[in-house]
């Protein structure tokens, strides 16, 4: 079978899992994981932030960084398909008290004057705005790049009215090899960044928040707190040391992937690519009518060999990856004709 689901499918390589064995390690919750540490600041240096955390997962490192910048009653404002509304069970509500209001933005991209209008007034009766968060590449919205002037500009304004900015960088790997533009100089204007090295960095387990020695400490609390003290964790880090030295140039190959998965979307009479066309790995079809379902299609392509995801009860999102080889993106294509013709 061919995986395309989810850039999380990843086995960690032969190389991988001998930096793994080999990885020098201590009790992290005592800092003394000499290879967690070692990353941490790996990727600190990497994002242009103070500080690094290592966390289990992305969903960890977005709540602690949504909880960093708001507490109970106050209120954050992102885009109706970010993850961190979609995907993590609203664990700023459950956990922390902190609402949500969605905008739905074009591309996933907010927009000053719209955000102007969802902030609440200084007010006994409504919940206090302290919060921005943008995604960036954008899952939901097809694997997105952010246009970097507008990101900034947004930034700039939130900051202006004294609004926090926490991005979910889950794979601001794919945003800085396709514009070539380096992590650092995409995240400047952000207070904290969440970083994945288990999606396209193809890392078994593990993400990062980044930003400033306070935020970081506090993060550190709140790490141990929901859970996420790990102890030789060194293991763990390790592979994603090893997938920053290894996997990052090879991101272009998933890109390149994926756009031959795009034409093949484009070129099928009964699928259509999405208004937002394929930036970066992640390829979202739209099925047309005729054709029936997304999760018609999935099982027409799974008949084929390929499996994809349905995102929705009329979008397939198929997504490029280390796990897939040329032959095999030649054949994912091949399939997507026929089973969209
Ligand atoms: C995968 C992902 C996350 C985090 O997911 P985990 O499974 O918790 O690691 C966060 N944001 C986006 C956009 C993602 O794709």
């Amino acid at each position: 079978m061919i995986d395309l689901r989810s850039d999380t499918f990843t086995q960690p390589t032969p190389a991988m899992r001998q930096a793994m064995a080999m990885a020098e390690v201590g009790d992290d919750v005592f800092g003394e994981d000499p290879t967690v540490n070692r990353l941490e600041a790996r990727v600190a240096e990497l994002l242009g932030k103070e500080a690094a955390l290592f966390v289990p997962s992305g969903t960890m490192g977005n709540q602690i960084g949504i909880r960093l910048h708001a507490g109970p009653g106050d209120e954050f404002i992102c885009d109706l398909h970010a993850h961190v509304y979609q995907y993590e069970q609203a664990a700023f509500a459950q956990l922390f008290g902190i609402s949500v209001r969605t905008i739905d933005a074009p591309g996933g991209m907010l927009c000053p004057q719209e955000v102007e209008e969802h902030l609440r007034p200084d007010s006994i009766h409504s919940p206090r705005t302290t919060l921005v968060c943008l995604e960036n590449t954008h899952n939901r919205r097809g694997g997105r790049v952010l246009p970097q002037d507008r990101v900034e500009e947004l930034c700039a304004w939130a900051a202006d009215r004294g609004l926090a900015r926490h991005l979910d960088g889950a794979r601001l790997w794919n945003a800085a090899a396709a514009t070539g533009v380096p992590p650092a100089d995409l995240v400047r204007c952000f207070d904290t960044v969440s970083v994945c090295f288990s999606k396209g960095l193809g890392a078994p387990v593990g993400s990062a928040l980044c930003g400033s020695r306070d935020h970081i400490a506090r993060a550190r609390r709140l790490r141990k707190a929901l859970g996420g003290g790990m102890r030789q964790a060194g293991v763990l880090a390790a592979a994603a040391l090893h997938a920053l030295d290894c996997h990052l140039e090879r991101l272009a190959d998933d890109h390149a992937g994926a756009q031959k998965l795009a034409a093949a979307v484009r070129e099928a009479p009964n699928l259509g690519l999405i208004e937002y066309g394929c930036d970066t790995n992640i390829v979202v079809a739209e099925v047309a009518p005729a054709l029936g379902s997304a999760s018609e299609l999935c099982a027409a392509l799974r008949e084929r060999g390929v499996l994809t995801l349905p995102i929705s009860p009329k979008r397939v999102r198929a997504v490029t990856h280390l796990g897939v080889s040329p032959q095999e993106i030649d054949q994912a294509a091949a399939a997507l004709r026929e089973a969209g013709g």
